[in-house]
């Protein structure tokens, strides 16, 4: 290959994949809010959820009032994994599947490896950052003393752990029989936010801008299948 050629080839897939990545590491904390929200809260999938607030239930059911809670907060002392960590493992082991695919030398990629290769990327970066932030510093899955330390170094990770706690895991029994008791926020990062929108009876979207992005995605993912 001609190298002015390669040069652009290139740069064209190392954009392709900063663009996937920077996209997915941002939008995936709305697309996680509203998977949180409408399916891990659904009678669908409360099942492997409801172990995340502490509770058993049966296949089919969703959250209710009634849940006997077995701690307002939220540190589980006494096991190690929950049942809804399958959701984790699901979702990383697919990342990890998909970028061992795609990755290959940038000169050797089609369209559809930079697109991937991205993707998958940005949903690990997103995956770490949640993990880093809702399981070892709001739920201190690594110990205390690492989620004091988190807190200390980053105020806004400690900001969102906390409300997480406050607000995501305490039921709430003034509420109809049909809605959800633990209600927002649902998203992590976004929670403060979230927090602030729901005391004004308010819904934190994804903004335009974002949407637009995706749009540009999405095109660009059709045209890799070409
Ligand atoms: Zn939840
Ligand atoms: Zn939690």
């Amino acid at each position: 290959m001609n190298l002015n050629v390669l040069a652009g080839k290139n740069l064209l897939s190392s954009t392709i994949r900063l663009y996937f990545t920077a996209l997915l590491t941002v939008g995936m904390e709305y697309i996680a809010k509203d998977e949180h929200e409408n399916l891990w809260h659904s009678k669908y999938l409360w099942y492997f959820h409801a172990s995340h607030h502490h509770q058993t239930t049966k296949l089919g059911y969703g959250p209710s009032k009634n849940d006997a809670e077995a701690n307002s907060y939220i540190t589980p002392k006494n096991r190690t994994f929950e049942l809804n960590d399958v959701f984790a493992v699901i979702f990383s082991a697919t990342a990890m599947v998909v970028m061992y695919w795609s990755h290959r030398p940038l000169h050797e990629t089609h369209l559809i490896h930079d697109v991937a290769f991205g993707c998958a990327s940005g949903i690990s970066v997103y995956g770490t950052s949640y993990f880093v932030g809702h399981d070892l510093c709001a739920h201190e899955r690594g110990g205390a003393r690492l989620a004091s330390y988190l807190k200390k170094i980053s105020p806004i990770m400690a900001k969102c752990a906390d409300v997480h706690s406050r607000y995501h895991h305490k039921i709430d029994r003034n509420i109809s029989d049909d809605a959800d008791p633990y209600g927002p926020p649902y998203g992590f990062w976004l929670g403060p936010q979230e927090a602030i929108a729901n005391s004004k009876d308010k819904e934190i979207i994804m903004p335009n801008f974002i949407k637009g992005l995706f749009w540009v995605g999405g095109a660009i993912s059709i045209l890799s299948l070409l």
